[in-house]
C-alpha cells in the first residue's frame, strides 16, 4: 500500500503571548495519501491556517511553539529536518497558496521571471530555457505567454492568483497546500480557478490539501475531508460520509448555516455562540456551549473518538457504548 505524502500526528501549537496562551491546535491528527485531495473545514479561528504552515515549519517563532506531535512529510520528520534541507522542501515537495495573491507575489519582478526563478533553482537550467518552460506554464494556467513581461499590478485578481498557482507548480510539488485560494475573488472567478486547479491537479498527480470554509469547495473538489474545530479534527471520513452521513453536531451545524436552495423561505440557523477563546478553551467537549445535544458528561471528559466503519470518525459522546446514537448518524434536515 502507498505511504502517506503527509501524515501529521498529535500535533499541539501553542502561541506564546504577553496576554496568555493561545491554543492553536490541540492534538492535531491528519494524514494525507498521494493524490488525495483532502478538505480542511471550519470557521475562521480554529486552526487551519496553523496546520498549513506548520507543514511548511512556518509558524513564526516567538510567538508559536510546536508543543507535541509529529509532522511527517514525504517520509521526513519535518521537526528534525535542517533549515537547509526544509528551504529545499519548500516549493519542490509541498507548496502552499494563499487567500491573497499579493502576498506571494514580488511586485517589482516581472510575472514570467517569478515562475522561471522556481525552475532555474529547481532544475538547475538555464534562464532562457526556464522562460521557454514558463511560457508553457503560463498558458497552463490560462494566461497568454505575451503577458508574461508584465508586472503583477496589471492583472486582475483572478490573474494574480493563476500566476501565484503557476510558481507553486512549477517546483512540480507533491503536495499543494491551498489556503482559501479563492476567497478573495469574485464569485465566477472562483468556479474558473477551482475548474482549472482541479484540471490540473488530475496533470500533475500531486496530493491537495484545501483548507476553506466553504463545503460547496470541498463538495466540488475532495476526497476526503476533516473537520476542525478549536484545533482538533472532531470529524473525519469521505466526501460522502461527511455529506451523507454527518456524525458530528459541529458538521451538521455548518450544514445547517448553508442556505437551502431549494427552500428560499427557510431560515438560516447559524450554530449558536461563537468559536471559544483559545486561550480560555471550554472543559471536555469544546463544542459543548453551542451544541444542540450537549449531555451532563460533555463539559466533564474529552469526548472519545468513534469509528464509523474502518476511515470515518467523529469526537462526540454521543456515540458511547450506553448511548442512543451508537452506530447511527444524524439525520439532517
Ligand atoms: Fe455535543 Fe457532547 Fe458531542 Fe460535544 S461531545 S459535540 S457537546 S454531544
Amino acid at each position: 500500500m502507498d505511504k502517506p505524502i503527509l501524515d501529521i500526528k498529535n500535533l499541539v501549537v501553542e502561541y506564546r503571548t504577553d496576554d496568555g496562551v493561545v491554543q492553536a491546535l490541540n492534538g492535531l491528527d491528519l494524514t494525507i495519501m498521494p493524490g488525495e485531495t483532502h478538505g480542511l473545514v471550519g470557521e475562521t479561528g480554529a486552526g487551519k491556517t496553523t496546520a498549513g504552515l506548520g507543514v511548511l515549519r512556518l509558524i513564526a517563532s516567538p510567538p508559536g511553539v510546536v508543543v507535541d506531535g509529529t509532522i511527517i512529510l514525504d517520509g521526513k520528520d519535518v521537526q528534525q529536518t535542517t533549515e537547509k534541507d526544509m528551504e529545499s522542501m519548500r516549493g519542490y515537495d509541498v507548496s502552499m497558496i494563499f487567500q491573497d495573491p499579493m502576498t506571494s507575489l514580488n511586485p517589482v519582478m516581472t510575472v514570467q521571471d517569478q515562475i522561471a526563478e522556481v525552475y532555474e533553482l529547481h532544475e538547475n537550467i538555464s534562464h532562457d530555457k526556464a522562460i521557454e518552460l514558463t511560457h508553457a506554464m503560463l498558458e497552463l494556467v490560462g494566461i497568454p505567454a505575451e503577458r508574461g513581461n508584465e508586472f503583477p499590478h496589471q492583472f486582475s485578481g483572478g490573474m494574480k492568483q493563476r500566476v501565484v498557482i503557476a510558481i507553486a507548480l512549477a517546483g512540480n510539488p507533491k503536495l499543494l497546500i491551498a489556503d482559501e485560494p479563492t476567497t478573495a475573488l469574485d464569485v465566477t472567478i472562483q468556479a474558473q480557478v477551482l475548474d482549472m486547479m482541479k484540471q490540473l491537479k488530475k496533470e500533475y498527480n500531486m496530493a491537495m490539501l484545501m483548507i476553506t470554509h466553504d463545503l460547496g469547495i470541498v463538495a466540488d473538489i475532495c476526497d476526503r475531508v476533516s473537520v476542525i474545530y478549536a484545533g482538533r479534527i472532531v470529524e473525519q471520513g469521505s466526501l460522502e460520509d461527511i455529506f451523507d452521513r454527518t456524525r458530528h453536531p459541529y458538521t451538521e451545524g455548518l450544514f445547517n448555516s448553508l442556505p437551502n436552495l431549494t427552500d428560499r423561505q427557510q431560515k438560516l440557523k447559524p450554530i449558536k455562540g461563537l468559536m471559544p477563546d483559545p486561550s480560555n478553551l471550554p472543559s471536555g467537549c469544546t463544542f459543548h456551549p453551542r451544541c444542540n445535544y450537549v449531555m451532563d458528561i460533555c463539559s466533564k471528559e474529552n469526548p472519545p473518538r468513534v469509528y464509523r466503519g474502518e476511515s470515518h470518525y467523529a469526537e462526540c459522546h454521543l456515540y458511547n457504548e450506553e448511548n442512543i446514537m451508537k452506530g447511527g448518524v444524524i439525520e439532517r434536515d
